[in-house]
């Protein structure tokens, strides 16, 4: 049904099993987690087999490392703003650099795709797992240096990749990514989470107020258990669809592959030198693929991205472009289709340059 979407890191489809779940919280089971009688009882029990599945997915010791926000921009906002100071890798998303920004931050210093670690003391550094407008990742042992906590945000690796929490202090995510619905996400803490951002109720241990979201929470939980099961699958479903529309564009003159040697499978980056990435997403618009033209949050601005620009890609390489995410829903015949698309699309508009 969604063979053609090719967005799979802006969202995924909610999957139907996770809404039938889901359902019963959207009504009759309508209870406030929070509440006392059986209304409220029956909505505190799904939250926490909630919790449970969550900290199963990413194998966190307890559940209670568990604290339910309304997406990963929520949670990153939250670690990022409880301290003084940090640095930053350049290639994270705007709700950690954004909010890095109001603390005066200063960025890892990184040779391409490398990063060093902070070598003066801060109270914490922040790396994401997986980039999301490329996909790489980064395998620097130790990126804490003399940072007192370290931060990942795992937005693009959690539910469609292993993931490690060693030595990891703080963890973002959202459910959206990984076909639950959007608007709810977590913050894994190691220890004591940080101080509350949101302030105002009991919720969530005093840590996060606010009358807790259950059905979309009961669905965070039902898409992690089922993407605990699905993952071999998954990543073995994306690294051949990915590998189809790499050697199906393999030979394409002026075309660079970003994202470096541990890119995630669910991502392939692709520049056309000379090209607009804008007009490419279009052209592929009008033939009914949607795929994009950098990060979802920043496609609709002209400047070059923060991404592409940390990772030295000249203006006339990065405008060019354009990212195809993969899901479940696409097949082997669809990225096919997508790359025989996108070459015709880039060899029309190279003619027309
Ligand atoms: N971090 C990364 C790496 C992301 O890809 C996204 C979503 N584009 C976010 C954070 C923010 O997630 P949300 O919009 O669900 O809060």
């Amino acid at each position: 049904m969604y063979e053609r979407y090719f967005d799979n890191a802006a969202t995924t489809p909610l999957d139907p099993r996770v809404l039938q779940e889901m359902l019963p919280y959207l009504g009759e089971a309508f209870g406030n987690a929070n509440s006392l009688h059986s209304f409220g009882r029956r909505a505190a029990a799904a939250v926490d087999l909630a919790r449970q599945r969550v900290a199963s997915l990413i194998h966190a010791e307890d559940p209670s490392q568990i604290i339910f926000t309304s997406g990963a921009t929520e949670a990153n906002n939250w670690v990022l703003r409880s301290v003084k100071t940090c640095q930053i890798s350049p290639f994270e998303h705007s709700s950690v650099y954004e909010a890095a920004r109001l603390l005066g931050y200063k960025t890892l210093q990184n040779d391409g795709l490398t990063l060093s670690p902070p070598a003066s003391t801060i109270d914490l550094v922040s790396v994401m797992a997986v980039n999301n407008e490329v996909g790489a990742s980064w395998v620097t042992p130790d990126l804490r240096g003399e940072a007192v906590a370290l931060h990942s945000d795992l937005t693009q690796a959690v539910g469609k990749l292993p993931v490690s929490l060693e030595g990891i202090d703080y963890a973002s995510f959202s459910a959206h990514k990984y076909y639950g619905p959007k608007g709810v996400g977590a913050l894994y803490s190691a220890s004591s989470p940080p101080q509350p951002l949101i302030v105002g109720g009991e919720q969530e241990g005093g840590y996060r107020g606010g009358t807790l979201n259950v059905p979309a929470i009961v669905g965070m939980g039902a898409a992690a258990a089922i993407a605990e099961d699905e993952m071999p699958n998954d990543i073995l479903h994306a690294s051949q669809l990915r590998g189809i529309v790499l050697e199906e564009l393999g030979d394409f003159p002026e075309m660079r592959v970003l994202g470096g040697d541990h890119c995630s499978p669910y991502i392939l980056s692709i520049s056309f030198h000379g090209l607009e990435g804008e007009t490419l997403v279009i052209e592929l618009d009008r033939k009914g693929f949607a795929i994009s033209s950098g990060a979802a949050c920043s496609s609709r601005s002209t400047e070059p991205s923060h991404v592409l620009q940390a990772m030295g890609l000249s203006a006339d390489w990065a405008k060019g472009t354009v990212r195809v995410s993969f899901g479940r829903h696409n097949s082997q015949q669809s990225s096919r289709d997508l790359a025989a698309e996108l070459r015709q699309a880039a060899q029309n508009l190279l003619k027309m340059a």
